[in-house]
């Protein structure tokens, strides 16, 4: 192995030999991309024309003045179409698919997020769509499963192991191993082998370079502090890697979810079950038990549900660059519905944990500081589990009279 996509101690490529040749084949192509600017023009008039980029700063009079500490700004990627940052990625990757003359991509999905995102640039460009799904997680997530399938995916269902999300990432390996010469494997946050770490931060990295415009614009300086959820830490590196070297301080916040328990939450630092290690095609801090054996994770919010971290993130914490902290499920209710109550902006559960953050610490810091939190995504697609945790009665009675009608 060489030093290609290492983060310090992290990153790297751990994969089998039969992924080499579609590894190596990736890994050329996207250096290449890189070096035409004629390409990187094309990523970014698809990201204006077709997700509506830039996404505005936000600044929240009401909370600012509430709380009575620092000026509080949104980084609106709940504009994008599709509703989240993972627009960005995908549009990203899908472009350098076509490039590379592929007809067809995979993803692997949890929630079923990334899955849409996958399927809506497939029916763009025109690439046929395999999303593996865990047989348990399509339960869960049907409405996703249910765009998916309108959007001219093939949704398949993977029932081995847990029937979850580390499942439908080996089987997506599998596939790619032996479909590499028509085939893209389209991976969603800034984890896995090299270069898909390198290549999804800097596809999301707009968030940050536009926010470095806007800032400057909107009050004269960069900010002091920016708050991003961190789920495999791809909306994170984002916002905070054009930050880097400069003042404005970094801070991530994790899924807390129930308490500290094993199984409970998806803290990746600050937690004894957390350690180094090898998995998934790459180094980073996993959630593990003694054995090493990956451990279940629990979040409010399904995108930040997931067991390791960007290598990237791991190694920006370890040089101090990027503070780590966490929200717990209970935490991010109430911030869920300060933000949507006071500004008018209802923010997905995931990016949630970036506005509890935030404004747990805007109150302590004086008038002439500025702080921008990364609403990663809309909360639209959360009403089902946003109305179970506010336990509106008036909601599950909606769904069985909806059930109960011959036709709307
Ligand atoms: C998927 C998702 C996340 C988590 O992914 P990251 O790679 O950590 O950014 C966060 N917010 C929203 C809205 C998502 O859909």
């Amino acid at each position: 192995m060489n030093d290609e996509g290492r983060f310090g101690q992290y990153g790297g490529s751990y994969i089998p030999e039969i992924l080499y040749s579609s590894q190596q084949q990736l890994l050329k192509a996207y250096r290449d991309a890189m070096n035409d600017a004629a390409f990187i023009q094309l990523v970014k008039s698809e990201m204006q024309t077709f997700s509506g980029r830039p996404t505005p700063l936000t600044y929240c009079a009401n909370l600012t003045k509430m709380l009575g500490g620092a000026q509080i700004y949104l980084k609106r990627e709940d504009l994008n179409h599709s509703g989240a940052h993972k627009m960005n990625n995908v549009i990203g990757q899908g472009l350098l698919a076509k490039r590379m003359g592929k007809t067809r991509i995979i993803a692997e999905t949890g929630a079923g997020q990334h899955g849409v995102a996958s399927a809506i640039v497939a029916a763009r460009l025109g690439l046929e769509c395999t999303v593996y799904m865990g047989a348990h997680d399509i339960e869960r997530q049907y409405p996703n499963v249910f765009w998916m399938k309108q959007l001219g995916a093939t949704v398949v269902p993977v029932t081995t192991g847990a029937a979850t999300l580390k499942d439908a990432l080996d089987e997506a390996l599998r596939d790619w191993s032996s479909s590499y010469e028509d085939t893209y494997y389209l991976i969603g946050t800034s984890c896995g082998c090299a270069p898909y770490p390198e290549m999804v931060a800097g596809f999301q990295s707009v968030i940050g370079e536009e926010v470095k415009e806007q800032s400057t614009q909107q009050f004269g300086k960069y900010p002091d502090r920016i708050y991003a959820c961190v789920g495999g830490g791809s909306n994170a590196c984002g916002i905070f890697l054009p930050f880097v070297g400069s003042d404005a301080e970094l801070i991530g916040v994790e899924a807390g979810g129930r308490s500290d328990a094993p199984g409970d939450h998806a803290m990746r630092f600050h937690t004894d079950q957390a350690r180094f290690g090898i998995a998934q095609g790459f180094a980073t801090k996993f959630l593990q038990d003694e054995e090493g054996q990956l451990q279940p994770t629990h979040s409010i919010s399904a995108g930040l549900d997931y067991v390791g971290v960007s290598p990237i993130l791991a190694d920006l914490e370890e040089q101090g660059k990027v503070r780590m902290t966490s929200a717990s499920d209970i935490e991010v209710m109430e911030a869920f519905k300060l933000l949507t109550r006071h500004e008018g902006v209802i923010p997905a559960l995931e990016s949630a944990h970036a506005v509890a953050g935030g404004l747990r610490e805007a109150a302590g810091m004086s008038p002439d500081q500025h702080i921008v939190i990364s609403i990663s995504g809309r909360g639209d697609k959360d009403i089902f589990n946003i109305a179970k945790a506010l336990d509106d009665e008036p909601f599950t009675e909606f769904l069985q009279t909806y059930l109960k009608e011959e036709s709307v």
